[in-house]
């Protein structure tokens, strides 16, 4: 193909892309398929020194819709240019230097995953909202970012100023929407550009989205800096993002970007790189702009977190809990440099809410540590079909029964299951038996016809040497190791039970609150809700596990067999009884640092802010946390004090003694 054959293409393929993208919020590839058209494109005009009149490499966005009034913006709002590697970043800033004659300073922000607002205040009132659309005119949304609660309806200032930022949807919002929903959301950009971009603010408000405000557009009053329109955007009541910095230079900026990307995991919204911004608003001007972004600021991307693939089977996995659970079988599809086989459907409801079916093109979002998930169809395929749903374990043949969303095998033998039951009981953060493996719980399974605990843990060397892979030396460590795990601590025990929901935090922060087994099962649903991050369906699952005979059995054999259940020693020192919420980020020491430091001495930190809470240590930019705190009128603290208090110079209980 000749090179303007190609271009064409190029151009036609992005516009059908961006069209579904900007103006349907329905996007049929991921962004990084987008952007590597995108960036192929660019290369061809560039080599070919012509492009075609409507190459997206001219245009901002896409054409506002006409089912929404038209808003010409005060100032105009641009895309931004996108770089990938360090080496980019000091190209971009070697450029600024050339022109400007010296090192500037540059601010470095998230950048979110939303969709752009432009927000114009008169006389401290909110008076439009309004999308970037083509950057020139948006559509006018102000009854639905009126449903936002993070915008203010009026500020202090009584000029004319318009506030941008980014419409998101945070991820917690997200999954609260598609837990009830019957049709879940592919994505919280889709969803937030999906709810602003919607005739009906009804719809807006049931997304429950927020607004981070990072730029000013037009204003009656003079900004001399990024780093002054970020302090004025706080003042004003906006939320605005903590981890705003100035710094200098390439290596500093590359810094900044390998820490957010670091911690993009944590993060309750989506962000998919940072950005780069000259501080000093003056310099701007001579930097200038192209037709398409300014060139005094620079957006770093991320690796992707999310592709498009063919769904080419479904296979069921039977779990511990007798759950079977569907797993894609994929096209392979690179995904941020790892190579995506597999992916997780969740359970046979989800199948059925997304609508997936064999054959369509998918979409995989991958997070570091967790499994691939497909979030939603791309395209469907005419030849597509429906994922069939099993009427048997795949596994030992027992009959499926369906509960809710779940399938679940009704064997009473049923062979992965109780593998790993096993594998589970004896993993690392449960009884932790050295040398245990999953093939281990198999051959035990399969040989030995081991299908409980309490026969794992009755186990002696003479009853495993002759086995295969083993032998006198090998039996003699597992059995010492069983031995020692023997002696272990309630909360390991409670994790290795496998009670459904019940993680390795849970299982301590139960521990924690109860201190013995006789506690826990003695615990009614009121006393089980008053942990952090037990809600009601996790209590019905412990209190329906410990109130099944077979369970209390399984227990007590346990003990009888020798499990011995250690009661840590609780540390004691200044917070001693006091259950602590740290928000916000704090001058000197990390979260993790000042989690350490209460609880070594003898406190508690809480993930909420409740009745129960006794104190809250506040840092900067915290945001809804400190707000409940003060209407529950709880002792709120900073760095200083809580440094204070650790050196016995402030009471720890207002006015009680030190
Ligand atoms: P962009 O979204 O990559 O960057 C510009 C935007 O970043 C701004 O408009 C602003 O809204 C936002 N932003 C977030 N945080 C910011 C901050 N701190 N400061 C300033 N701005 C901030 O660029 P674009 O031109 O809007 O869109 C192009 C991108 O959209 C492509 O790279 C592609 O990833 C995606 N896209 C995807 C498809 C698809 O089909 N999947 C189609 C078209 C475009």
């Amino acid at each position: 193909m000749n090179a303007y054959d190609r271009m064409k293409e190029l151009v036609e393929k992005l516009n059908k892309y961006a069209a579904l993208y900007y103006e349907e919020d329905a996007p049929v590839v991921s962004d990084a398929e987008y952007d590597k058209l995108y960036d192929e494109l660019r290369a061809l005009e560039e080599s070919e020194g012509y492009s075609l009149k409507n190459s997206p490499t001219h245009r901002v966005g896409g054409a506002p819709q006409k089912k929404f009034a038209q808003s010409k913006h005060l100032l105009r709002l641009y895309s931004l240019d996108k770089c990938r590697t360090k080496e980019e970043i000091a190209e971009w800033y070697a450029r600024i230097v050339k022109v400007v004659g010296k090192e500037p300073e540059i601010t470095a922000e998230y950048k979110f995953d939303g969709l752009t607002l432009n927000i114009l205040y008169e006389g401290g009132e909110m008076v439009k909202a309004a999308t970037r659309g083509d950057g020139v005119t948006g559509e006018e949304v102000t009854a639905q970012v009126r449903t936002i609660a993070g915008v203010p309806r009026k500020i202090g200032y009584t000029g004319r100023i318009e506030i941008q930022g980014e419409g998101i949807m945070r991820l917690s919002a997200l999954s609260a929407y598609n837990a009830v929903s019957d049709e879940p959301l592919k994505n919280a950009r889709n969803g937030a550009a999906g709810a602003i971009r919607n005739l009906d603010p009804a719809v807006t408000a049931s997304r429950n989205l927020s607004f981070m405000a990072y730029n000013i557009g037009y204003s009656d009053r003079h900004f001399s800096s990024q780093r002054e329109m970020h302090e004025f955007l706080k003042e004003e009541g906006f939320e605005t993002e903590s981890d705003f910095t100035v710094l200098k230079g390439a290596e500093e900026a590359f810094a900044f970007a390998e820490k957010v990307n670091e911690l993009r995991p944590d993060l309750d919204f989506l962000i998919d790189g940072v950005v780069f911004k000259v501080n000093d608003t003056a310099l701007r001007d001579e930097i200038g702009y192209t037709e398409k972004f300014p060139k005094w600021a620079i957006a770093y991307k991320f690796k992707a977190d999310e592709m498009t693939t063919v769904l080419r089977d479904v296979v069921w996995q039977v779990s511990r809990s007798a759950k079977l659970n569907p797993l894609a079988v994929l096209d392979p599809v690179d995904i941020g440099g790892v190579t995506v086989k597999r992916a997780t459907l969740n359970n046979y409801g989800d199948i059925l809410k997304k609508k997936v079916r064999i054959g369509d093109r998918v979409f995989i979002r991958r997070s570091n540590d967790v499994i691939p998930e497909i979030t939603g169809v791309a395209e469907q395929s005419p030849d597509a079909r429906e994922v069939e749903k099993p009427r048997v374990c795949p596994a030992c043949g027992a009959p499926v029964k369906e509960d809710g969303a779940f399938l679940y095998c009704t064997g009473e033998h049923c062979a992965p299951q109780i593998v790993s039951a096993l594998d589970h009981f004896a993993s690392k953060d449960a009884m932790d038996i050295d040398g245990f493996s999953e093939k281990t719980a198999e051959q035990f399974y399969n040989e030995l016809h081991i299908t409980s605990p309490v026969q794992l843990m009755s186990l002696r060397r003479e009853d495993i040497e002759w086995l295969d892979r083993f032998g006198e030396k090998k039996a003699a460590n597992l059995i010492a190791a069983i031995e020692s795990a023997k002696d272990t601590t309630m909360d390991r025990l409670l994790f290795a039970l496998g009670i459904d929901g019940i993680g390795k935090k849970t299982a301590k922060d139960l521990a924690a609150r109860f201190g013995s087994f006789d506690a826990l099962i003695a615990a009614d649903r009121d006393a089980l809700t008053a942990v952090d991050g037990i809600g009601g369906v996790l209590a019905d699952n412990i209190i329906a596990f410990f109130a099944e005979e077979s369970n209390r059995k399984l227990l007590a054999d346990l003990f009888a067999c020798g499990v011995t259940v250690r009661t840590e020693e609780k540390k004691e020192g200044v917070f001693t009884g006091l259950r602590i919420v740290l928000t916000g980020s704090l001058p000197t020491y990390k979260r993790g640092q000042a989690t350490a430091l209460i609880e070594e001495n003898g406190g508690e930190v809480a993930a909420s802010v409740s009745k129960t809470v006794d104190m809250v240590l506040a840092g900067e930019d915290a945001g809804s946390k400190l707000d409940k705190a003060k209407k529950l009128g709880i002792r709120i603290i900073d760095e200083g004090q809580f440094d204070a208090m650790l050196r016995g110079e402030l009471p720890v209980r207002e006015g009680g003694e030190k």
